[in-house]
């Protein structure tokens, strides 16, 4: 584990389970619209419901005063949110923050990687799905590859410490990728995530069971060409990883389906409306906008409220494919 507790003061849960990573949805929007994500028409939270990036840098202030030591800013796409450079500037003055990073779908990066560098963002998740246009557009419905690959290239020009790309692999749209995938991400010195899909959302363009493609089938695709040696190293993330001998690249899978994550969680999430969500893959959750503007300023208020919320984290998701979704809210607002 990389993160290194400063404070004295920690979240854990009725389980047992320490909270020191924290997701952070900043809007809900996107420029993109992947068929897994989301669906072709969507409603988006309306500009004045949002937390403000000040009250977010206020939520993120009381949990590394809680012992979180790392923060994943995410979304929808959180580089097309208004601002968002002065968030990772905010963010990265906050004591006990050892690891602040993003996820984005990339499209914005040829323009801004260097200023987020710049604005000290050390660690980036990008999303890339295809190396062929024709696929990638199909999955991302509106999404240009070449854009894309564009922000990976700037990414890698800006000298961040690390990129690791995500990919959502879906079986008869890209499953036939992922050594290619691989191949992509290790040339370029880059890490690399393969993710089962999860039933977040009701969407309209696939039977997400009929989709199914499993971590362990990919790992049997990977190995006609790589040697996985397998490695306890983690992110501090679900992702169970594997080092290619030939490469030295670290591939990791989060399987939710297949190798359940629960166990060792230790994350929460929080939405652009400011609902601290306690598990992906359920609805407890607690509204910290309401508790922030009913009690402005008292930070000790906020912190008690995330201390309490501890208490109704559940012990994990019950995803189930074949059933129909029993969380109706899409990835794009949960933040993933
Ligand atoms: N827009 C950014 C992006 O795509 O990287 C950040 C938000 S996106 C919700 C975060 C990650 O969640 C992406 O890697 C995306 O592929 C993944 N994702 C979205 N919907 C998913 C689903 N239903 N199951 C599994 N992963 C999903
Ligand atoms: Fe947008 Fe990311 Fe969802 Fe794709 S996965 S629609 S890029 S939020």
């Amino acid at each position: 584990m990389e993160t290194v507790n400063t404070n004295s003061e920690q979240l854990i849960d009725k389980f047992g389970r320490t909270i020191d990573y924290l997701r952070i949805s900043v809007t809900d929007r996107c420029d993109f619209r992947c068929v897994y994500c989301m669906e072709e028409k969507m409603e988006f939270v309306p500009r004045a419901q949002l937390l403000t990036l000040e009250e977010i840098s206020t939520i993120a202030r009381a949990f590394t005063e809680l012992g979180v030591s790392k923060i994943r800013i995410t979304g929808g796409e959180p580089l097309v949110r208004r601002n968002i450079l002065k968030l990772f500037e905010d963010l990265g003055q906050l004591p006990g923050l050892t690891n602040l990073v993003t996820t984005t779908n990339g499209s914005q990066l040829p323009k801004l990687a260097s200023d987020l560098k710049q604005a000290g963002l050390k660690r980036i998740n990008i999303s890339l799905d295809s190396l062929d246009a024709e696929k990638f557009r199909r999955i991302t419905r509106v999404g240009d590859l070449n854009k894309v690959l564009e922000g990976i290239d700037a990414a890698l020009a800006a000298g961040f410490e690390k990129i690791k790309i995500n990919a959502v692999i879906l079986k008869n749209r890209n499953h036939e990728e992922v050594t290619d995938l691989v191949q992509f991400a290790s040339e370029r010195g880059m890490d690399l995530s393969f993710i089962e899909e999860m039933p977040l959302g009701v969407i309209d363009d696939h039977d997400r069971a009929e989709a199914y493609y499993s971590s362990d089938q990919i790992r049997e695709d990977l190995e006609k060409t790589f040697t996985l040696l397998p490695t306890t190293e983690n992110t501090g993330g679900p992702s169970n990883y594997f080092r290619l001998a030939e490469t030295g690249t670290l591939v990791g899978f989060i399987s939710p389906h297949s190798h359940n994550f629960c166990g060792d969680c230790n994350r929460v999430r929080l939405t652009c409306e400011g609902r601290l969500l306690l598990c992906l893959g359920q609805e407890h959750s607690v509204d910290l906008r309401h508790v922030l503007r009913s009690n402005p300023g008292d930070l000790e208020k906020l912190k008690q409220a995330i201390r309490e919320s501890m208490d109704i984290k559940p012990e994990g998701h019950e995803f189930d494919l074949t059933a129909k979704p029993v969380i109706f809210r899409h990835m794009n607002v949960t933040g993933g």
